[in-house]
């Protein structure tokens, strides 16, 4: 294996016992293909079912494999940014997940528009192989996104893609605590260009974003690259106060001109769960940028490494010493 790599591929593992070894057999199979040197760099995000062994066993019998096991589950979008700190190529790192869904093969037409001057090729999911409800939630997330986000993150797209070099490096030194890597990649810029290409189901196992874990990556997505959320709290506010006011006269035209108070025991609950309801959406819009705050403010690593193989050597991992 060359010291320098041009191509590198970074693949998040959690818990993908089922597909490792078909995975294994269609990179060997991609790399064999490629004239250009490539390395596969297996992040192994605190797998409880094996899968670290694996990835360790491979990364010992093989050189173009490194592996970068993760002291426990950090989640997929920071296994993601752990790959591509220690990817090595020179030129294009590529993200492709462990289960299949996404065609490694697409890698040489990346590749080639890499070449062409584009720093960014992403993956478009033509159709989407799964759950009606799981498609319907992603079309509209992807939907509601586009709309509110301050930077353009194009619908239906993933985080299957391939990235230059310089890319990569400036989205390592983003010091984001809360990753949304799609929408870090759409920030950076220059040129980026989608293909499409249809997304299969699972090879083996079973998804590991589980509705709340799914949830949150809406949420990353939504209150990372939006300020739309507190914006639309501002014109709630405003809502309220009109409304407020309309009905303040209604009450004082009534009161005047007819001279009965209208009754309306049923309308008053209605309005102060109504709006007991909105201030606490507000708080909790507030509360999603506070915390993000909170969390980001604590400078904490993005994640521990437990090992890691590169070149079919074992690297230590010096934390520094403990004072006592
Ligand atoms: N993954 C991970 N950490 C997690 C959850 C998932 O590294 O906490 C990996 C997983 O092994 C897979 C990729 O991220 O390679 C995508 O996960 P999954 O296929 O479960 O998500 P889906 O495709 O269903 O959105
Ligand atoms: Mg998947």
């Amino acid at each position: 294996m060359d010291a320098e790599p041009k191509i590198s591929i970074v693949i998040p593992l959690f818990n993908e016992i089922g597909v490792f070894t078909t995975l294994i057999q269609q990179l060997d199979v991609i790399s064999t293909k490629s004239t250009t040197s490539i390395e596969i760099v297996l992040v192994d995000d605190g797998s409880i079912d094996g899968t670290s062994l694996l990835v360790i066993d491979q990364a010992l019998k093989d050189s173009k494999y490194q592996a970068v096991i993760l002291s426990r589950n950090f989640g997929h979008q920071t296994a993601i940014s752990a790959g591509l700190k220690c990817a090595r190529a020179s030129d294009a790192i590529m993200i492709l997940d462990a289960d299949l869904q996404d065609p490694p093969e697409l890698l040489f037409d990346f590749y080639e528009k890499i070449k062409n001057g584009f720093d960014v090729v992403y993956g478009i999911r033509k159709k989407r192989k799964d759950m009606f409800l799981k498609v319907l939630s992603y079309n509209l997330f992807y939907r509601i996104l586009k709309r509110t986000s301050y930077i353009s993150i194009p619908i239906d797209s993933g985080d299957f893609c391939m990235m230059s070099r310089r890319v990569v490096n400036i989205i390592n030194i983003m010091p984001e605590q809360s990753r949304f890597i799609r929408g870090l990649r759409s920030w950076v810029g220059f040129k980026q260009v989608g293909v499409e290409y249809e997304r299969r189901q699972r090879y083996a196992g079973k998804s590991n974003y589980s509705f709340s874990k799914l949830l949150q990556l809406a949420f990353d997505g939504l209150f990372n690259f939006s300020y739309f959320p507190v914006k639309a709290m501002t014109s709630l506010g405003f809502i309220s106060i009109l409304t407020s006011l309309f009905y303040f006269i209604y009450v004082l035209y009534i009161k005047i001109f007819i001279g009965d108070m209208p009754s309306g025991f049923t309308a008053t609950i209605f309005l102060i769960i109504l709006f007991g309801g909105i201030q606490l959406i507000s708080l909790g819009i507030l509360g999603e940028y506070i915390m993000r705050i909170f969390f980001q403010s604590k400078e904490r690593p993005l994640y521990i490494i437990d090992k890691m193989i590169l070149n079919k050597e074992i690297q230590t991992i010096n934390y520094g010493k403990c004072s006592k």
